[in-house]
């Protein structure tokens, strides 16, 4: 369902009868001489899904997204766009909306006729161009900057002409490469906000990638997780960070207490598949003091007594690193009034809960 201009559609929308996903990546490869930056990727986007692509560096994030823009071809499999194969179509008959991490606006052009190019393109007559430029100007906050050239804009509102311009021609799918990389945190989380609303008002089907995993949980419907040319992990934002499947994904996404041959953890618990490590998040650990009490571990939770290490002091969180023997445990907790704060050399008992527990592939 496309919110933006509902009446007079540019060109043929894909039939929402067909059945198929918006986008199919099947068994696709790409090689770079010998090297394999993807490697048989396999990826359904359903319609109107906001799907990040995050990975480190150099796992095949850009060169995944570029396939589908069609300015890579794949060596192997095919891509699908509403079922049918794109591998012969062009990157600029794919009909989709790109935003670069560096807004790539024309620099001789006003916003206006920034905006109004893709609409040229597709033959848009001059009366229509300037009234759909005016309503998405009027959406993205700009009314007033129409006529400024892109060099007197800030680096947000040059991000918000470039989704505009990616935009403005209501195409079926939008693509971002780091789209908010070149911003700083607070602008950043600004036009997180403005790219949900957007995603949100026009249900266009979105691929985005990113290496700022906070973007990621926040913006996406579901994540891929990449390594290696390969896809690790697909799930909601939830799943993965609360079910990581493997080490790599859960020390990628959000902070880990990983342990390989702890007895406090490990041997306690019978369910442990083998070939696992066990994972804990470092904010599902209480920190208390040792009130020198034999207190025994229940059916649900588990506590072991430490000394805290170290004590790291961030806003609105408190983190500790707890030694416990050879092991280091890192307790992260909200920073509240009236709390108890340790210091370094204090004896502590931390405690958790047995099912916050996961087992994860190494
Ligand atoms: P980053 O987060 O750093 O942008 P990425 O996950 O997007 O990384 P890609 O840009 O897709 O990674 O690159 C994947 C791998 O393919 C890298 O090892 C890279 O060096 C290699 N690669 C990418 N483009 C080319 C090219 N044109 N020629 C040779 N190797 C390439």
């Amino acid at each position: 369902m496309h919110g933006y201009d509902k009446t007079t559609p540019l060109h043929d929308k894909p039939g929402n009868d067909t059945g198929h996903p918006a986008i199919e990546f099947r068994n696709v490869t790409k090689l770079y001489g010998q090297f394999a930056a993807v490697s048989d990727l396999s990826l359904n986007v359903a319609r109107g899904e906001f799907l990040t692509i995050l990975g480190p560096s150099g796992s095949g994030k850009t060169t995944t997204l570029m396939l589908l823009a069609g300015f890579e071809a794949p060596n192997e499999g095919d891509i699908r766009i509403y079922g049918k194969s794109v591998s012969s179509v062009p990157s600029y008959r794919r009909d989709q909306g790109i935003v670069f991490q560096s807004y790539a606006l024309f620099p001789h052009l006003n916003v206006r006729r920034n905006l109004e190019f893709p609409l040229e393109m597709r033959g848009v007559k001059a009366g229509e161009r300037a009234a759909r430029v005016d309503r998405i100007l009027d959406r993205v906050h700009l009314s007033d900057l129409g006529y400024r050239m892109p060099s007197q804009l800030s680096g947000g509102q040059q991000q918000r002409v470039a989704l505009a311009r990616a935009l403005i021609a209501d195409p079926p799918i939008l693509l971002l490469d780091e789209p908010l990389g070149a911003l700083d945190r607070n602008l950043r989380e600004q036009m997180q906000g403005e790219i949900k609303g957007l995603h949100k008002e026009f249900g266009i089907t979105t691929v985005c990638v990113t290496h700022d995993q906070e973007e990621a949980l926040t913006l996406s419907d579901r994540i891929v997780v990449m390594r290696a040319g390969r896809i690790e992990q697909t799930d909601s934002p939830e799943a993965l960070y609360d079910r990581p499947i493997s080490r790599f994904v859960a020390s990628f996404l959000g902070e880990a207490n990983i342990f390989e041959h702890t007895h406090f953890i490990v041997e306690s618990d019978a369910t442990r598949p083998a070939r696992s490590v066990a994972m804990i998040r470092p904010e599902r650990i209480c920190i208390s003091p040792d009130d020198g009490s034999t207190r025994a571990d229940s059916d649900q939770r588990q506590s072991v007594i430490g000394t805290v290490d170290d004590m790291i002091y961030a806003g609105p969180l408190r983190k500790y690193h707890v030694r416990v023997g050879s092991d280091l445990v890192i307790v992260r907790e909200h920073v509240a009034s009236g709390q108890l704060v340790f210091r370094p050399g204090d004896v502590v008992r931390i405690d958790w809960l047995r099912s916050d527990v996961r087992f994860v592939a190494p």
